[in-house]
């Protein structure tokens, strides 16, 4: 199969979060089953400085946005053998981040990325590569099967190509005033109720889950939560209304990348079999954030986007508790203001057990798994969660809300299970979280039993290979449908 994977972030070249992890991966393990997969994403500035071979512009193109055209250059990397092509114009993507400032979203996302998705349908008709599959990634890239479907129906070029579009997270739909479908470079058939328009607004993820063949999402739980009210984002009418072609594929990780035998990253390396190097990775890690080098004290961390869903105002509750129990505590994370300034204000208090770092740093970060005995993710929600899969294969063992793909990985032993793997909770209270917390600071007292989790989770199996061969019967339905 001919695969184009369109996505707004791609690891290693532009990460915000678990988007650029999966479409980093999902494309080598499609190439290693017998597939051409290529990618396509904006050029931004961290791409151009981040030390990649940039091929010079092969091709332009010129789209007409809101009465101004607007004009783009592909230029070409490639991500192992995969060829990477790369959208430029330095007016849209040339900026500090992708999305937006910490204060809140650039205000020109609907052109920005409406330009993108016109870009991408406009320059496949010129590429030399006309894909089976477009396989389409979150709201940034949801204008292009309605671009293809709409725009182009009856077009020969797309008769055999089929759209799968995946859902990584139903909170952020792009949602823009009727005003931007002129930014957008759509004209009103696309706003009608069957299409676009909700609410009087534009909605450009209902575009995205409407026109596509296929539509997915990144874990069973998160697959059937988003078909009800609770938890639907307003979508779940639509979710339900493509339920027949409504799937739930479990991400995995790249194993080659997330490996703590090979991550030069750690202070030493260490496998499953081999584990005494993760001792020196928590001291390590101790003695460079300035906490006390001590083995016996537990060390929970969090690497994340600081965001409403992944359970902040929880955190933000048991600080206090966090700050006189016997654990150390370690915090990555960067994003809202409002977070960035709580965890601030509790830094600024000086806990000596607790180090909070505000920024996203990507061996920091890789240092944190390896050093951390403990990996709490108390989400509110969670489609799938990459980090505590990372958190299993380098041995920190999971704490997680029992909530979408957490729940579909982590296996507590109070749920009966042979081998628990880390601790969960389900109600999302600061004491339920806690009582799991307490749980795993007791079970950590204990050396063997602790040593078994640590194991079963080291040897639980969540590379992209399971999850690849799933996505090969993905794309075979789609292109059934055609
Ligand atoms: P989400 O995609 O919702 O942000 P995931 O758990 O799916 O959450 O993926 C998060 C990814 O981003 C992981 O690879 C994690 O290690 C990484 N990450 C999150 N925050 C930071 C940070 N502050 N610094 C470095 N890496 C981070």
């Amino acid at each position: 199969m001919k695969i184009l994977y369109v996505a707004s972030e791609v690891a290693p070249f532009a990460k915000t979060g678990g988007l650029a992890d999966v479409v980093g991966a999902l494309p080598k393990a499609m190439k290693k089953g017998g597939h051409d997969a290529r990618i396509i994403m904006p050029l931004y500035k961290c791409v151009e400085s981040g030390g990649f071979t940039i091929k010079k512009a092969r091709k332009g193109v010129e789209i007409s946005l809101g009465g101004s055209v607007q004009k783009g250059m592909l230029r070409q990397t490639a991500l192992q053998d995969i060829p990477v092509y790369l959208l430029e114009n330095r007016e849209f993507y040339s900026r500090s981040f992708l999305y937006g400032t910490p204060e809140g979203d650039y205000p020109d996302n609907a052109r920005r990325f409406g330009f993108f998705c016109h870009a991408v349908v406009d320059l496949l008709k010129r590429l030399d590569f006309r894909p089976d599959i477009i396989h389409c990634n979150d709201w940034q890239t949801a204008l292009i099967p309605a671009l293809i479907r709409y725009g182009h129906a009856g077009d020969p070029f797309f008769m055999k190509t089929a759209i799968v579009y995946t859902i990584h997270n139903l909170a952020y739909q792009g949602i823009f005033e009727r005003s931007a479908l002129a930014d957008l470079g759509i004209d009103d058939s696309y706003f009608t109720v069957d299409r676009m328009e909700y609410y009087d607004k534009v909605n450009l993820m209902k575009g995205g889950i409407l026109a596509s063949d296929i539509v997915n999402t990144v874990s069973d739980t998160y697959c059937r939560e988003i078909q009800s009210e609770e938890m639907g984002c307003g979508l779940e009418g639509v979710l339900r209304q493509r339920g027949r072609d409504l799937y739930g594929i479990l991400n995995g990780i790249d194993y080659e990348e997330w490996d703590p035998a090979i991550d030069p990253a750690l202070f030493r390396n260490y496998s499953v079999s081999a584990r005494t190097g993760k001792a020196a990775n928590k001291k390590g890690l101790q003695k460079l954030l300035g906490l006390e080098q001590k083995q016996d004290v537990p060390l929970i961390a969090m690497i994340t986007r600081l965001s409403a869903q992944k359970g902040f105002d929880l955190v933000e509750k048991l600080m206090p508790k966090f700050a006189e129990e016997n654990l150390q505590l370690v915090v990555l994370g960067a994003g809202d203001e409002k977070y960035m300034k709580m965890l601030t204000e509790f830094k600024d208090r000086g806990a000596a057990n607790i180090s909070i770092n505000l920024s996203f740093d990507q061996v920091l970060a890789r240092r944190i798994y390896a050093g951390s005995d403990m990996f709490l993710m108390p989400s509110h929600y969670e489609p799938c969660g990459l980090g505590q899969l990372i958190a299993f294969r380098y041995g920190s063992v999971p704490i997680v809300r029992k909530t979408g793909g957490l729940a579909d990985t982590v296996f507590d032993a109070r749920e009966g299970v042979r081998e628990p793997n880390g601790f969960s909770f389900d109600e999302y209270t600061a004491d339920s979280c806690w009582n799991a917390i307490s749980r795993a600071l007791e079970s950590f007292a204990d050396r063997k039993s602790w040593d078994r989790i640590v194991r079963s989770g080291m040897h639980s199996e969540n590379s992209w290979e399971n999850s690849a061969g799933e996505y090969e019967g993905l794309y075979d339905k789609a292109l059934k449908k055609l």
